[in-house]
């Protein structure tokens, strides 16, 4: 059992007290019963680690279980999907098990119903039944067919499995009751014709057993103890008890569903149709296109198996419907990555920088870093020579002192290479830079151990050697939809809202050599640029990469910066439980204010601060790091709301010492003085 120490989600908690109450723990089983009628996403990411969690916090297998009831919409290619996802996350089924190696099963209890007078065929149309079925508050009326005899019932069901109707002609109904207040059970359908082969059962069948029928009887079959699914099936709870019911054996373990809150990401869709939609539209290049939510799509995109396990982990298992922010999937791999990412240098938007104090046919081999957050993960060699590219944007011909990167007359250093300084420029005929010439300080070479190296200059650039650079296409995505919430808006469908922006293709970019070596699923950092990963159709003669994510959050401080632009402001982001959201809200809406503050007044809007923050979580803050430099307001807020986090032990990482420094160097006295409080 598990250490009480330890805090449990609910679900947890629910088996932990049946356990308590006599539960024999050799009785525990859980399952995870995808229909394979598509790919998993992020949001079946949360049902697999709830499930998959349970079997190991309780040492219990769990089931992978196909429902595969509906032979119209599902395929063999997603099966093998599925399950390919499911080891990847780092999972491992007890028993691989099918809906439909339960058909006879189902049919033999479908006949008993029938012969206790529990069930009934009826040939009337769906309308007609639905007419039939009464509203919440009013009682249904019951089908005339409702009395029908046990050998006239058995002798159409038979008719009916052995295809002698055409689909529609007949279904087979439970008989509960067309009085209750639950809907669901006014006598709903047991069984319905679909003259349809089966991805497995080929033509065998041609009834097809309804969902409701079918998953409870196959938890009970598999003598799954602990039945987990989505808040949608609360109602149908009753059902799946009543059926149950019909053939519990009182020597078998009964199963018992309990329903948590769907997971939904925001700027995405997460159900499967309007998935299956973006792919038959050539919305996205296919299930694994990574801009997808999907499994394989994040995975192809470059996320790993840890960073979608710690995004379940930190959105937690909950009782209510929320929308988790998609910043919070970003935060998580980027924080993984970070960890585990070779650095390397590559050269996106190249303009061509000459040395011209360098030796023309030398080549040196640098040594450069793999990982400076893990040591152990050693060093490669980077070859520099007298021509070289770095990124067209950092180099201006003239800038102010604000300007960290190159430009005439001004020093950066090359990343683990040189002190240079601008020269002059090259420029064609339309007045673009062609080539930017400058010198080196050739004792400065990083390493060395020279006074010249020690010299701390303000910008770092990235560079590739030209004679040595790889070529590549990289491509970078945005959202794939621009709306928060694509699929809420009445009258109007998701596709609208698809960004037509969200694939951005640089067909030449240059890598140093060492990238020709990259493999499938390696990781790297691009130096200054993000998290980068091989695609899988990459070739050593084609090499691709795909964006995984920014370094920082600068997403969410284009759309901060947006909001502030668009007034009124749009509704805070629905990612956090209530008292979080306005927490943070209060927070922002009283730091705006700050600066105009003085005396008391500024002291107790400082105290309030404090209090909010309180309830606020770091991955809600941390988006805020990127507030503008002139919004200090706002910044001043997020530091004192900082402080409080690590007061109550948020541990420090990269994004808050930056966080501090950058506040500590601002010329906003306030927010310097609250910087230097945190150190
Ligand atoms: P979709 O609406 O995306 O097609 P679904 O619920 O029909 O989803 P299933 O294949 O039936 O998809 O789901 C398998 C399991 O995963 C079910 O137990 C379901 O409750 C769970 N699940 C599906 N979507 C989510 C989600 N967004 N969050 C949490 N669990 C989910
Ligand atoms: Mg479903």
């Amino acid at each position: 059992m598990t250490d009480s120490s330890e805090s449990l989600n609910f679900i947890e908690q629910i088996v932990a007290e049946d356990l308590a109450n006599g539960l024999p723990k050799e009785n525990l089983r859980f399952r995870f019963p995808p229909e394979p009628n598509g790919y998993l996403h992020i949001g079946h990411a949360a049902s697999i680690c709830l499930n998959f969690g349970l079997g190991n916090k309780f040492n219990a297998p769990v089931n992978l279980r196909f429902d595969d009831t509906n032979p119209t919409k599902e395929e063999q290619e997603y099966v093998d999907a599925i399950k390919n996802d499911i080891q990847w996350l780092g999972f491992q089924w007890a028993q691989e098990c099918y809906s439909s190696d339960y058909f006879q099963q189902l049919y033999d209890w479908a006949i008993e119903l029938i012969k206790k007078g529990k069930a009934y065929v009826d040939p009337q149309s769906a309308e007609k039944m639905a007419e039939q079925k009464g509203t919440p508050t009013t009682p249904g009326t019951p089908s005339p067919y409702r009395d029908s005899s046990v050998e006239e019932n058995l002798e159409i069901f038979d008719k009916m499995k052995n295809g002698e109707y055409p689909a529609g002609a007949y279904v087979l109904r439970a008989k509960i009751d067309m009085a209750s207040p639950n809907m669901l059970m006014r006598d709903p359908l047991l069984y319905r014709i679909v003259n349809k082969p089966h991805h497995r059962t080929g033509s065998e069948w041609c009834i097809y057993p309804m969902y409701d029928w079918a998953h409870g009887e196959s938890d009970y079959i598999e003598q799954i103890s602990h039945s987990i699914c989505t808040l949608e099936f609360k109602p149908h709870r009753e059902l799946y008890d009543w059926f149950l019911d019909q053939i519990y054996d009182d020597n078998k373990q009964r199963p018992k569903q309990r329903e948590f809150a769907r997971r939904n990401l925001s700027y995405t869709v997460m159900s499967k149709r309007k998935l299956l939609q973006l792919v038959e539209s050539k919305t996205v290049s296919g299930w694994d296109d990574p801009r997808m939510p999907t499994i394989s799509g994040l995975r192809r995109r470059g996320y790993t198996p840890e960073s979608i396990k710690k995004f379940s982990e930190v959105s937690g298992i909950t009782k209510r419907d929320s929308v988790t922010d998609v910043s919070l999937l970003e935060f998580c791999i980027r924080e993984d990555l970070n960890k585990t990412a070779t650095r390397v240098m590559a050269v996106l938007d190249p303009v061509k920088l000459v040395i011209t104090n360098y030796p023309q046919d030398k080549v040196e081999m640098l040594e450069a870093e793999n990982n400076p957050e893990d040591p152990k993960a050693g060093t490669h060699e980077v070859p520099f020579s007298r021509e070289l590219y770095i990124e067209r944007e950092d180099f201006k011909e003239e800038a102010n002192s604000k300007y960290f990167r190159l430009s005439l007359g001004k020093e950066v250093r090359l990343k683990s290479a040189y002190i240079i300084k601008g020269e002059s420029v090259v420029k064609d005929e339309n007045g673009n830079i062609t080539e930017i010439h400058c010198t080196c300080d050739l004792d400065s070479r990083s390493g060395s151990g020279t006074e010249a190296s020690m010299r701390k200059v303000k910008g770092t650039l990235h560079w590739v050697s030209i004679a040595h650079a790889v070529k590549a296409e990289v491509r970078e995505y945005d959202r794939l939809f621009l709306d928060e919430a694509p699929d809420s808006h009445e009258g109007k469908d998701f596709m609208e809202f698809v960004n037509p922006d969200s694939l951005n293709i640089i067909k030449e970019a240059y890598l140093e050599p060492f990238l020709k070596e990259a493999q499938l699923e390696d990781k790297f950092q691009f130096q200054r640029l993000g998290y980068f990963t091989l695609d899988k159709n990459a070739s050593a003669e084609h090499l691709i990469f795909n964006k995984t994510v920014g370094l920082r959050d600068s997403w969410a401080k284009q759309q901060s910066e947006k909001k502030a632009q668009n007034q009124p402001q749009p509704k805070a982001n629905k990612n956090q439980p209530q008292a979080q959201r306005s927490a943070l809200n209060e927070m922002q809406k009283i730091s705006k204010k700050y600066t105009n503050l003085s005396g008391a007044k500024l002291e107790a809007a400082r105290a309030d601060i404090e209090k909010l923050a309180e309830e606020i979580t770091y991955d809600e803050l941390e988006p805020l790091f990127n507030t503008a430099a002139k919004k200090v307001g706002t910044r001043i807020g997020v530091m004192i709301s900082l402080g409080v986090l690590l007061k109550n032990g948020q541990e420090r990482n990269d994004s808050i010492n930056e966080f501090i420094s950058k506040g500590a160097e601002d010329n906003n006295e306030l927010l310097a003085e609250e910087a230097n409080k945190l150190g």
